[in-house]
């Protein structure tokens, strides 16, 4: 289906709309019958500064946290000594914690799986020794403080903190080479299991005894997911019936039944919740998942600003919910950006890998370049960038409190832009996101590379070159985004145009050979992406996958036509005219300190 954006977003809003009091028929899910898979970390190599830059300002932090700062909390709470420096923030334990003050010990080491996972998957990308070392001394290190106490009332979370311990480890194993990985992991279960409820608890709902309530909530209804990935990854077949175990049926059911049931749901953990439905399929076949996790993503994307994120102060809403407009001048809190852009990735490539839909990649590179791409690089002393703003009067800030959630999956998610470029299966690659770099593969018998360089998406052209040990025939799958119409595919100089259709892949097979060399131009035209069906007056300026922001602190007062007659002035900056004056316009990533708002309203 290749309906233009704006139409699409308005049907997905009136599909929902409509599903709030009937239910959606549920209906036949297509899935191909193989997923795609996905290439190493290390196949990939991206050459473009942003992407880069992000990798490295993460990777440098966490390699710059000494070990005992890490497992200062841990040895603490298991009554250990616990030299060395105290991290603050939302990572170090204090036994005299304020539950009304959600800053200091508010997640006792809660982020250091992720920590371990994204410095596992870093050295998987760029094998550097001191890397492993690190991982390998920090899994050992943590190994010695695993007691019961830890997932005693001391700590707030033990279901979250173990979901991140379980990734750390799974990653450990299969990145890192951990020989001992899944030994620690099977104490680490051990340990934990009689300490959980047996099954998945929703947010908010107490599950263990504790005059604070703030102890008695967590969220176990994400931990499938990575229980699923053990199994997959050979931890052994206890992990599959955990994984079936915690999955949150309460919440999938209504999904799989077309209804949505996010209102009032914490955004970031339910949005991650569905990555465990999409596990249950890969892992169960379980197609009832699928639906939830498919349906759960359409009732999302209808109520996702036009950057691609969504959930402001962490909260899910109803459909038709006048809530979103509300939040344009009630907070600034709009989008929990890096744990809700990985989850955002996570659950679109496995959607992407299962249903080979393109529409998948089309919103994971939205998110990509309006959201996490442009987040304030994470600062050595804990500060993190948190909540994307889109408030009429926006600005970039950090998090109040230092090491929050988001400073564990920054890291996680910068070396995930690598996993998520291209994904292939037996007959030949998808081409997913179009950043320069160079994937690396076999294809039939013969070492194959792909370069792509470009300047998008401030350019249009994207260019790849083919380099082969011998000739060899394969598919290359390339994305057209939706709004591409007018995209064109030229190979070796000659244009190619009966498979281009916005909103699909575009297959090219054939014997491909060295110096081959394919031209696809994905067209920038300037338009509007109206908030909600309920403020179609409310928009936003997009350039392909980019929103312009209106570079502001007042209300400018411009016509729909001023706003798309907006002119490119240089590289990165736009410029629209209004009867007041010159209106500047960036793209996220160009924006530093400087007020702006993401949505204008149209005279
Ligand atoms: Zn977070």
């Amino acid at each position: 289906m290749a309906l233009p954006p704006i139409s699409r977003r308005h049907f997905l809003y009136s599909a929902s709309a409509l599903a709030a009091t009937l239910a959606i028929k549920p209906g036949k899910v297509f899935a191909a019958a193989t997923p795609l898979d996905e290439f190493g970390y290390g196949d990939v190599m991206l050459l473009s500064e942003l992407h880069n830059r992000q990798l490295q300002n993460t990777h440098e932090i966490l390699m710059g946290l000494s070990d005992d700062a890490l497992l200062k909390p841990f040895r603490q709470m298991v009554g250990q000594p616990a030299p060395g420096e105290d991290l603050g923030g939302w990572y170090c334990y204090d036994p005299h914690y304020n539950p009304s003050d959600v800053g200091t010990g508010f997640a006792p080491t809660c982020t250091f799986g992720q920590w371990v996972s994204a410095l596992a998957r870093s050295y998987a990308i760029r094998p550097d020794p001191k890397v492993r070392e690190k991982v390998l001394r920090l899994n050992r290190l943590y190994a010695q403080t695993i007691s019961p106490e830890y997932y005693s009332l001391k700590s707030r979370f033990p279901g979250y903190c173990y979901d991140k311990l379980v990734c750390g480890l799974i990653d450990s194993h299969q990145y890192a080479g951990d020989p001992d990985a899944y030994q620690i992991l099977e104490h680490t279960t051990d340990t934990a299991l009689p300490n959980l409820p047996g099954h998945a608890v929703e947010h908010g709902t107490v599950w263990r005894a504790n005059p604070d309530p703030g102890y008695t909530w967590d969220e176990l209804y994400t931990i499938s997911e990575n229980l699923f990935l053990a199994y997959q990854r050979g931890a052994g077949k206890r992990y599959r019936e955990l994984g079936a175990q915690y999955l949150d049926d309460t919440y999938y059911d209504p999904l799989a039944a077309g209804q949505s049931d996010l209102a009032g749901r914490h955004a970031y953990s339910h949005v991650n919740s569905l990555c465990s439905a999409m596990q249950a399929y890969l892992t169960l076949g379980s197609e009832k998942h699928l639906r939830a996790a498919k349906n759960g993503f359409e009732f999302l994307s209808a109520q996702s600003y036009a950057t691609g994120g969504w959930g402001p102060d962490e909260e899910l809403r109803a459909p038709g919910s006048p809530d979103v407009y509300n939040s344009l001048t009630k907070t600034h809190h709009s989008f929990e950006t890096p744990c809700g852009s990985y989850a955002h990735f996570k659950l679109t490539r496995y959607l992407l890998r299962v249903t080979r839909e393109s529409r998948y990649g089309d919103t994971m590179e939205r998110v990509m370049y309006n959201t996490i791409l442009g987040a304030k690089p994470l600062q050595a002393d804990g500060r993190t960038f948190y909540y994307s703003d889109y408030n009429f009067k926006g600005g970039k800030f950090f998090h109040d409190a230092r090491w929050p959630c988001c400073s564990g999956t920054m890291p996680q998610i910068a070396t995930d832009y690598n996993i998520s470029t291209y994904l292939r299966d037996p007959q030949g690659i998808y081409v997913n996101l179009y950043i320069p770099s160079t994937l690396r593969w076999k294809q039939n018998g013969a070492q194959v590379s792909l370069t792509q360089k470009t300047e998008y998406p401030f350019e249009s052209a994207i260019e790849i070159q083919i380099t082969t040990s011998r000739a060899a025939e394969f598919d290359i799958h390339l994305r057209i985004p939706e709004w591409a119409e007018g995209a064109s595919i030229a190979v070796n100089g000659k244009r190619n145009s009966a498979s281009v259709v916005p909103g699909q892949f575009a297959t090219l097979r054939r014997t491909w050979k060295s110096g081959d060399r394919i031209e696809l131009d994905l067209p920038l035209k300037n338009r509007i992406n109206p908030l909600d069906a309920a403020h179609s007056n409310v928009v936003a300026l997009m350039s392909g996958p980019l929103v312009l922001f209106a570079m502001t602190d007042g209300t400018p007062s411009l016509t729909s036509r001023q706003l798309l007659a907006a002119r490119k002035t240089s590289r990165q900056t736009w410029q629209a005219e209004t009867s007041a004056g010159p209106l500047k316009l960036l793209p996220w990533t160009s924006i530093a300190d400087e007020p702006y708002t993401t949505y204008l309203v149209m005279s």
